[in-house]
């Protein structure tokens, strides 16, 4: 095949079958260097448009493409979307029974298959790689390809086994995709894989629908629910907690707010988790409160709010996290609340994790990098971004660029705590957490003061100048900071470090940051207006509204999510273009030729009965 062949091919394939006008980003590059043979390994963020990668060239190579994925609760709606779009797509993982599974063989032998959907412990048996010995097979996709580096969260041993793909299909092309991209992670990938000569590619990792918000946590569900309610009421969210107890209670919680919320963690059993995840992907507005073992691959698109309510463990993860939101390209929050105790209890958390020093190590360094983002006085988004090796200008959508912190001079704020902390190192052992601190500084005399004798010190009443909340951030960031540190004694007990000193002796001045009046007053940090991002004008709302009725309508008779039919994105398009006939009608973004063909006829009604 010639270039010329291969660039209309694939681009007869994305108009044709997907409905796109266009390849998007590096799509283009990628899709015709896997038509071509080549491997590839691509990074792209969440909602970027990894499948097109390589869905496009299952299609245009003969033979079927093998698309491995952890993801098995998952698959059955992978493949309704691509039956719905006339793709012959199947899947075989534990889920099914046997005789499904044979017919399912059967048809892959046949050569009938576009796609199919393996887990990769399915994969790995005997019966299942002599099986794709004799048929014919276009490419490996291995989705999700992080899941192969033991550093992150997603580890899956059964990863490791995928390198085998190479030895024993040397022909065949590989494509291994990703959002998880630190270039650490990258070079582990290639390596695990046995990706020695796939082509990179790094698109860029901006997300910029999403706006990135960080507050100080005072009283979290408060927070919360005021900005539920005030930003995204009867909208789909995501609510990441640290703990299942924590999950359990905070999905409560907002149940008995009136927020249709449910809850997912690993400790629940499988069909409670399959059932709230399928929930969750087919009913409107429902607020998820999970742990971070719920959301990957998760890809529905109008998820509107990503809410962490504690500290997460790394930028990689916690971006991740947020990517879920806005893939459909519409305006989306990522908000995340932490405090002085989140420090405390990830520093702890780390100290007491098992494993060696060196991975203890890394934990503190991908900490640290997560306060970084936490505490920085410069644009979110350029701070994410740098983490993943590119460089912008400050955004415009995130807390910082929208209502700048102030740098106040924390110096003597500093050295008031420092001293303090100081003084009580000798008793240490009595429980004299950040909170008893704080009441020193600011001469409290409660109880436990008197008890102690506290109030005898000579920086008792030093600090009555700022509120207990201003000495919390100052605490937080000069742990942030490793100014502080937590004993590993059990007690939690604050202590100096090795460079407390420099600041303790004047040989340092200290900027901190204090959240804008306004950002903490409220949580609507400059928030556009739900209005302005959601609502279409007058008629065309209308028309939209009814268009989402006909298609809740086709989605629950198919037994399958609402997105699958088709995107809000392409309804609120058919909405403003008031299309007259089918040919209007294939003009529009996400409707291909099946789904005119099934559809076109009764979206034309539709239209014309908003009219
Ligand atoms: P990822 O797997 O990278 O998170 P998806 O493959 O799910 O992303 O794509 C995200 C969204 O973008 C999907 O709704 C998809 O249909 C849409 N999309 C992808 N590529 C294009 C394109 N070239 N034109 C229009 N929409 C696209
Ligand atoms: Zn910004």
């Amino acid at each position: 095949m010639s270039d010329v062949d291969v660039d209309s091919r694939a681009l007869e394939i994305l108009q044709r079958v997907f409905g796109y006008e266009s390849f998007r980003g590096d799509q283009h590059a990628i899709v015709d260097h896997v038509i071509a043979g080549g491997d590839a390994l691509v990074l792209m963020p969440t909602g970027g448009g990894k499948s097109l990668c390589y869905q496009v060239p299952a299609l245009a190579r003969p033979g079927t493409g093998i698309v491995v994925s952890p993801l098995i609760a998952l698959m059955q709606d992978q493949v309704d979307a691509l039956t719905e779009l006339g793709v012959r797509a199947e899947f075989l993982n534990s889920t099914q029974d046997w005789k499904v599974a044979r017919e399912v063989e059967q048809a892959f032998l046949a050569g009938d298959l576009d796609l199919l959907y393996v887990a990769p412990e399915r994969l790995l048996t005997d019966r299942c790689l002599n099986m794709l010995s004799d048929g014919r097979i276009s490419l490996f996709a291995i989705d999700e390809a992080h899941c192969v580096s033991q550093w992150g969260h997603d580890f899956r041993p059964e990863y490791l086994g995928l390198s085998m793909l190479h030895e024993r299909w040397p022909d065949v092309p590989r494509i291994a995709l990703t959002a998880t991209a630190t270039a650490e992670t990258r070079v582990e990938i290639a390596q695990r894989l046995s990706l020695d000569h796939a082509e990179h590619f790094v698109a860029s990792f901006d997300r910029p629908n999403i706006r990135y918000r960080i507050v100080e946590k005072n009283d979290v569900r408060r927070q919360l629910i005021e900005l539920i309610r005030t930003e995204h009421a009867g909208e789909a969210g995501v609510v990441y907690c640290l703990s299942r107890s924590r999950v359990e209670d905070t999905a409560e919680f907002l149940c008995s707010q009136g927020v249709n919320a449910l809850h997912y963690h690993a400790g629940l059993s499988p069909a409670v988790r399959a059932q709230n995840q399928s929930r969750f992907l087919r009913e409107d507005g429902i607020v998820m409160v999970a742990t971070i073992a719920f959301g990957m691959g998760i890809d529905k698109p109008d998820v509107r709010f990503v809410a962490h309510i504690d500290l997460p463990k790394s930028v990689e993860g916690y971006y991740q996290e947020t990517g879920r939101a806005g893939r459909d390209g519409l305006p989306a929050t990522a908000w995340l609340a932490y405090g002085l105790q989140d420090v405390v209890q990830q520093r702890r958390m780390i100290d007491e994790s098992p494993g060696d020093d060196a991975y203890r190590r890394r934990l503190g360094q991908q900490l640290d990098a997560m306060l970084g983002l936490c505490e920085t006085v410069t644009c979110r988004r350029v701070r994410l971004l740098e983490y993943f090796g590119q460089h912008t200008g400050p955004c415009g959508n995130c807390d910082v660029c929208l209502d700048p912190p102030e740098a106040w001079d924390g110096t003597v704020a500093a050295q008031k705590v420092l001293s303090a902390v100081y003084r009580l190192w000798k008793e240490r052992g009595q429980r004299y957490g950040a909170g008893h601190i704080i009441d020193i500084l600011r001469g409290k005399s409660n109880e436990r003061i008197k008890q102690s004798s506290h109030d005898q010190l000579s920086v008792f009443g030093i600090g009555a100048d700022l509120s207990d909340q201003a000495w919390r951030g100052v605490l937080r960031q000069l742990l942030a900071q490793r100014l502080l540190a937590v004993d590993h004694d059990g007690f939690g007990t604050l202590m100096l470090t090795e460079d407390s000193r420099a600041v303790l002796k004047g040989e340092r001045q200290l900027m901190l940051r204090r959240e804008s009046e306004k950002a903490a007053r409220s949580t609507r940090v400059g928030t556009r207006s739900r209005a302005d991002a959601i609502v279409l004008p007058g008629e065309a709302q209308t028309r939209f509204e009814a268009l989402r009725t006909w298609r809740g309508e086709v989605a629950r008779s198919h037994g399958v999510p609402a997105y699958v039919i088709f995107h809000d994105a392409t309804l609120r398009e058919i909405a403003l273009a008031e299309p007259a006939s089918l040919d209007d009608l294939a003009h529009i973004s996400g409707v291909g030729a099946r789904k005119l063909e099934a559809y076109g006829e009764d979206i034309l009604r539709e239209v014309a009965r908003g009219a």
